[in-house]
């Protein structure tokens, strides 16, 4: 669904892409999984238009991404700060996007209540964010952008803000409703644990560059190099 092609980026000449090409699978769970600083939210941002890269292609089902703006794009990004609407409701947040559509009140209504259920919040309809726990704004996030029936959802480390409990919950929460939903996910995360046990395929960075592609049980099992058997923790 989704061909990255040697792409580069700098930020005033310090290099932070240095040439990197993967494919997407439609359906597919992917995770850009690497250490601080390496590149993966520059890549994610890049692929949601949010940013240019220098140079390199990517194209969606074929077809070259980057003259498209970031609202026609069939693509939808959950940030890590979740970016929720503070004075709106969990209903107007989630509904935001529809509205903006001008679509009709009551398909927005059916899709918006479709969405509550799918992610579990029914009966905190009516809250503001702030009173909601940190799980909770974060099924506000994946709703406000799956109402939006985006072919492929970009999430910037979305268990980041919740504490460790709560993130084994929220994992396999998110992968459970990535099958339901059938839609293509890639995921950032720079937690090895998280990448192993939700991803299809992960896609391993360091410093811009690709260190490799493979299942979690390639990446696990046959590490191509002693950077990623370090990183991975199966060599100390
Ligand atoms: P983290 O896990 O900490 O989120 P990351 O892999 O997502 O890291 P990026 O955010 O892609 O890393 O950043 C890669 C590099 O580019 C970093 O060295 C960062 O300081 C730099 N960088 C990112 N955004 C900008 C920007 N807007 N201007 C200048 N430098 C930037
Ligand atoms: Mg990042």
């Amino acid at each position: 669904i989704l061909e990255i092609r040697n792409m580069t980026k700098d930020y005033d000449g310090k290099v932070v892409l240095k040439g990197i090409s993967f494919n997407v699978h439609e359906g597919e769970f992917i995770t850009l999984l690497g250490p601080s600083g390496c590149g993966k939210s520059t890549t994610i941002r890049i692929i949601g238009g949010f940013e240019k890269a220098n140079s390199g292609e990517i194209l969606f089902e074929g077809k070259n991404l980057a003259p498209i703006k970031i609202n026609k794009r069939q693509i939808n990004t959950v940030f890590q700060s979740y970016a929720l609407f503070p004075n709106r409701t969990v209903w107007e947040n989630i509904a935001f996007g529809l509205e903006n559509k001008k679509m009709k009140r009551e398909i927005i209504d059916r899709e918006v209540g479709k969405m509550v259920k799918l992610v579990g919040l029914e009966g905190h309809e009516d809250k503001k964010p702030n009173e909601l726990s940190g799980g909770q704004r974060q099924r506000v996030a994946m709703a406000r952008a799956l109402v939006m029936k985006p072919k492929i959802l970009l999430l910037d480390e979305p268990m980041a803000a919740l504490d460790v409990q709560l993130r084994k919950v929220m994992r396999d929460e998110l992968k459970r409703l990535q099958k339901e939903v059938g839609i293509t996910f890639i995921m950032v995360s720079h937690d090895q644990e998280e990448a192993l046990t939700m991803s299809d395929r992960i896609v391993v960075m360091n410093q811009g560059i690709i260190q490799q592609i493979g299942t979690p049980e390639e990446i696990y099992n046959e590490p191509e190099n002693i950077w990623v058997s370090k990183f991975v923790g199966t060599s100390n």
